[in-house]
């Protein structure tokens, strides 16, 4: 199994400022996997992906039971970095009645009406319950920095570092009240190369089944991927902290995402001091009653 440590590695230490430059997104260069050689890497990986997925399933159950916490994962990439493919896999295993996942799409009218968190707050896991974001607040830091254009309908002022910097601090605020509130975050970079991202649009392209997936706005981003990757690295500095982390998962090799993602979901439910609820004396009595009642039958 992936030890704790390992995705430790992933997760980016509060305060300490990161340069993405520093970040491997291929999976051969990362000191866990080094021991395994191409061909078995794909068999290798997926079990230990299934190892978590049967883990996360029991620790979904208990979320789910002990009713205190919630659980709400973030995910933020460039276009075919492979979010979609991760939240499938790693949710494979979990009981589709505790878990949501949202998509957030370009803003609507009605939500440009609000402040820029109210769309994502009527989305939030309830007790229990995992919340997967598919893209989140964050893309008003992102794609919204990238394209200041999409500001609307704000009162006047410069869009400056000011203005960011009080976007970033209003996102802490948020994930703090949330954390105090029972929610546990984690939210994941999954960080691919802008070299694999055309490998994988020319495959959108010449596969005729993915024609689909493909864009004519995948472009246009791709066109600024340096402004996203200054965007994403004053983001993530700006709001890495103790109740919400963030973790920087190499994103080439789809396989190495999914486990290392499945790994973190996992040991963050396990260290949570979950608890089936204890019965009280009332409900006890009435079990022993039910089961008495039953064996008159
Ligand atoms: P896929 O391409 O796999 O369908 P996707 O998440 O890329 O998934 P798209 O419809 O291609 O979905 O893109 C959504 C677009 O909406 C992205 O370019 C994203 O930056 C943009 N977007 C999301 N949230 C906001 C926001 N709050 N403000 C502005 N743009 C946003
Ligand atoms: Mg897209």
């Amino acid at each position: 199994m992936i030890k704790q440590k390992d995705v430790d590695y992933l997760r980016v230490k509060p305060g300490k400022k990161i340069d993405l430059k520093d970040f491997n997104t291929e999976w051969d260069k990362l000191k866990k996997f080094e021991a395994y050689g191409s061909d078995t890497l794909k068999e290798k990986v997926n079990l230990l992906l299934q190892q978590n997925l049967t883990d996360l399933t029991k620790a979904q159950q208990l979320l789910y039971a002990d009713d205190r916490y919630s659980l709400l994962i973030v995910f933020q990439a460039m276009d075919a970095a492979g979010k979609d493919g991760t939240i499938k896999h790693v949710m494979s295993g979990v009981n589709p009645q505790g878990c949501q996942v949202y998509s957030f799409k370009k803003p609507s009218l009605e939500d440009v009406e609000h402040n820029f968190l109210w769309r994502y707050a009527k989305c939030l896991p309830e007790r229990g319950h995992i919340g997967i974001f598919n893209r989140s607040y964050y893309e008003d830091v992102l794609a919204v920095k990238v394209h200041p254009e999409l500001l609307r309908n704000l009162p006047e002022g410069k869009r400056n570092k000011a203005f960011w910097q009080n976007r970033y601090e209003d996102i802490n605020a948020f994930e703090q009240h949330l954390y105090r509130n029972g929610t546990v975050i984690l939210k994941f970079f999954l960080n691919l190369s802008k070299h694999e991202q055309k490998k994988r649009f020319l495959d959108r392209i010449d596969k005729p089944e993915k024609n689909w997936k493909f864009s004519a706005a995948d472009l246009t981003e791709r066109a600024c991927w340096q402004d996203y990757m200054s965007a994403y690295e004053d983001a993530i500095n700006a709001t890495c902290t103790e109740w919400a982390p963030w973790f920087i998962v190499p994103a080439d090799n789809k396989w190495v995402t999914r486990a290392l993602v499945a790994e973190t979901i996992t040991s963050t439910l396990k260290s949570l001091d979950l608890n089936f609820p204890k019965l009280g004396k009332d409900q006890a009595d009435l079990l022993v009653k039910a089961r008495e009642a039953l064996a008159k039958e």
